[in-house]
């Protein structure tokens, strides 16, 4: 019997609990670097759809909020009405933020202020490392399994400050790059710029550990 492609029926793959069956990831495809991450999710196993659209959240296991440029995406957000449905689909379901990503997710954003989604329990500094040096290719430890994460920076922000829940996954000159907290994930650099799927694997990881978070 073959794999129903959605709709209908009692034995649609969406009814399976996520822990199993093959996830459906989003990507915010309003601007930046959202192709890359797409590319990631499909190297894994899962199916990557862009979204550009309220309605396009619909359904999805996750999302990730690429890099970019934090203040342009706003705009499309506010534009398109699609601010207040974002930050309900984040408050509530797993989503990554990769550096603009990342900004959009923090409780508080420095230099200069700006608005933001708020569910993630950091402060960033934007454009934190000046402009000689903004963008950069470390590789860094990491409490990853598997040794050293090369991480890509352009542009980076920085993060200033890390609520009591939130875990620190990786630094950089003793500050965060790589959080986390429950069901969101927020990196200050580019993990989909690297050959090493590692971090988009523990997006997959925690997307099957949320919906089971008896695992
Ligand atoms: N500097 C950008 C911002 O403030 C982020 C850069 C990036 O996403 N690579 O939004």
């Amino acid at each position: 019997m073959g794999t129903p492609l959605g709709g209908g029926g009692t034995d649609n793959t969406m009814n399976q609990p996520a822990t199993t069956r093959p996830l459906t990831i989003g990507v915010l495809a309003l601007q930046g670097a959202y192709e890359a991450h797409a590319q990631a999710l499909t190297t894994l196993g899962a199916t990557a759809r862009l979204v550009r659209l309220p309605a396009d959240l619909a359904g999805l296991d996750g999302l990730i909020m690429p890099g970019g440029e934090s203040t342009t995406m706003l705009k499309f957000l506010e534009r398109l009405d699609f601010f207040d449905t974002l930050q309900d689909f984040v408050s509530a379901t797993p989503t990554f933020g990769t550096c603009a990503g990342a900004i959009l997710l923090a409780r508080n954003v420095e230099h200069p202020a700006q608005k933001s989604l708020g569910v993630l329990d950091i402060t960033v500094e934007r454009n934190a490392y000046g402009r000689q040096i903004d963008s950069t290719i470390l590789t860094a430890p990491t409490s990853l399994p598997g040794g050293p994460l090369e991480m890509v920076f352009i542009r980076a922000p920085r993060i200033t400050r890390t609520g009591s829940h939130v875990e620190i996954l990786a630094t950089r000159d003793g500050f965060p790059v790589l959080v986390r907290e429950g069901h969101l994930l927020a990196a200050t650099f580019h993990p989909e710029l690297s050959a090493d799927t590692r971090i988009h694997q523990l997006f997959i990881d925690i997307i099957r550990q949320q919906s089971s978070p008896s695992l």
